[in-house]
């Protein structure tokens, strides 16, 4: 005779075993939860917990479950908080997207929204409510027809690139292979070629938003303009989900060419005179960087730090790449230069994999930022000396110059200054993070006396309590905050990471 345990195959075993497994784990959480509340509404908890978990075309996590850990843990940076939400939805879909929020609003729970969770503070990571995770929403269509892209939230800037150089064009992605788009849009995003292209939110036509109440939009510059001005800038304290972005793509360039002079740490004089007069007199098919940090192990000098001015050209030929190069290439300072690369051919692809290098994946790291307009002579002086005494060598410093926009409002994010300013602190051991911490901590200030303002996609918001604020003019951020109070009343996302 055979009992029921018999007939039942090992993989369905497992699948039941695994059912079980959450029904408890979910009346553990609802009782927790109840406990929590003065109504005590364990029962329907666990009803609704049940309700969203079958719903659900993604999984749902408690802190229980064996994958919670590794889910909570998705992060560019190794240095993760312990910031513990109560639950984690890995949502697939819209629908996923709809169903997790309106569970949140019946039980009162906040909600994060986390894209690719590249966020270097893990922004997205809170104490209690709701993460809901979007990481797997990847989709991507190409429309060649029109020149534009359609895509899910944690499409990453390199997959975007591959697919739209399929059909001869491109998208200003960031300056890193893995970043995904869904945070780096709504953070305004600088990416590839942005002097000529602007910031990479102005290249966005319409985005799919699920708001707080649970109404589902398509916002643009024609429908809900507000909502489509807030979604481009406010990054990581937009008050709703961005589900699909729809984007403009450009003609691919059919030169990329690069020019690279390594000074010594005694010449960084040198580097800054030559990056401050070029800045904003190059092409704006030219993006123009300066980075201070430890010689690459290859070049031969025995100089502590290296100053290394990059110039990158987007052009439609190599006639005119070099055309536009030809200031940096004939200015006689780059003599000084121990380390030469002239108008050197590459492609996005290979731009973007040495961009993402020197900010690797898999390593620990503490990020900031300025907006400046100090001459970079009297911002920089002190930082060959201080650079020099980083306890990682993988540590530098990296001016991106602007052709100053004019802060034109169609977008949220707002341009500030004439120089981003990055101190990137990246090492690989945990028994070091304290030296790291202390020298990131004195890099920045050094930094803080030139400030303007920042860039809220890099900062670390957890510095001080104005900090996002920092990063906006008086009048967007007054108007960021209005939208805020009336599309999400009831406060159901959270509001920017401050120090926890
Ligand atoms: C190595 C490195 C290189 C970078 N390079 C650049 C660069 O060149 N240019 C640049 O501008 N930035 C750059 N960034 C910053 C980048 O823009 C942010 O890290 C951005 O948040 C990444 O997007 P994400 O989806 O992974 O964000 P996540 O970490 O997933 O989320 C961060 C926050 O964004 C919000 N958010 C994300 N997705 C959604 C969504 N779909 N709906 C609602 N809210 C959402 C949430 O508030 C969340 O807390 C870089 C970062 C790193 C670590």
């Amino acid at each position: 005779m055979h009992n029921d345990r018999d007939t039942v195959s090992e993989p369905r075993r497992e699948f039941l075993g695994y059912l079980v497994a959450s029904a408890a784990l979910i009346t553990h959480t609802a009782v927790t939860w109840a406990r929590e509340s003065s109504t005590g509404e364990a029962a329907k908890t666990t009803h609704s917990l049940t309700t969203l978990n079958d719903s659900l075309e993604g999984d749902l996590l408690l802190p229980e479950n064996d994958r919670y850990e590794s889910m909570r843990g998705i992060s560019w940076n190794r240095l993760i908080p312990e910031r513990r939400p109560d639950v984690i939805v890995m949502a697939k879909s819209q629908g996923d997207v709809v169903a997790t929020l309106k569970f949140a609003r019946q039980h009162q729970r906040r909600v994060a929204v986390r894209g690719g969770g590249h966020s270097w503070c893990a922004s997205a990571l809170r104490h209690g409510g709701v993460l809901l995770d979007l990481s797997q929403m990847r989709s991507l269509t190409i429309d060649s027809a029109t020149g534009t892209a359609t895509i899910e939230p944690a499409v990453r800037g390199v997959e975007l690139i591959a697919a739209a150089a399929e059909h001869s064009l491109m998208f200003p992605v960031a300056h890193c292979p893995t970043v995904p788009l869904s945070g780096f849009l709504l953070n305004g995003g600088n990416g590839l070629n942005y002097n000529r292209l602007g910031n990479a939110a102005s290249n966005v036509i319409s985005i799919d938003l699920v708001l707080a109440d649970g109404r589902q939009l398509t916002v643009s510059s024609e429908s809900h303009p507000d909502l489509f001005w807030a979604a481009r800038g406010a990054g990581p304290g937009f008050f709703a989900v961005a589900t699909r972005y729809r984007l403009k793509l450009h003609r691919l360039p059919s030169s990329v060419t690069m020019s690279n002079y390594v000074f010594p740490g005694a010449a960084t004089e040198v580097a800054t005179e030559l990056v401050e007069s070029l800045s904003t007199s190059m092409s704006p098919d030219v993006c123009l960087f300066l980075t201070i940090g430890a010689p690459p192990p290859e070049l031969a000098t025995s100089s502590d730090t290296v100053a290394v001015v990059s110039a990158i050209a987007y052009a439609d030929s190599v006639a005119d790449a070099e055309a536009a190069l030809k200031p940096l290439n004939t200015d006689p300072r780059v003599g000084s230069a121990v380390s030469a690369l002239v108008n050197q051919p590459t492609d996005l692809t290979s731009f973007l994999g040495a961009l993402g290098s020197t900010l690797p994946g898999g390593h620990r790291a503490l990020i900031d930022n300025i907006w400046s307009n100090a001459p970079l002579g009297t911002m920089l002086a002190k930082s060959p000396k201080h650079y020099a005494s980083a306890p990682s060598r993988k540590s530098h410093l990296l001016v991106i110059c602007l052709h100053l926009p004019s802060n034109s409002n169609t977008t949220s994010y707002s341009w500030l200054g004439r120089y981003l300013v990055y101190n990137n602190t990246v090492w690989a051991d945990a028994a070091e993070d304290e030296s790291n911490r202390s020298w990131h901590a004195a890099a920045t200030s050094l930094l803080d006396t030139h400030k303007i303002g920042r860039y809220v996609g890099e900062t670390d918001l957890t510095k001080e309590a104005d900090v996002a604020q920092q990063c906006y003019t008086p009048e967007t951020w007054t108007r960021l905050r209005a939208l805020r109070a009336s599309y999400d009343p009831e406060c159901l996302f959270h509001d920017y990471l401050q120090s926890t």
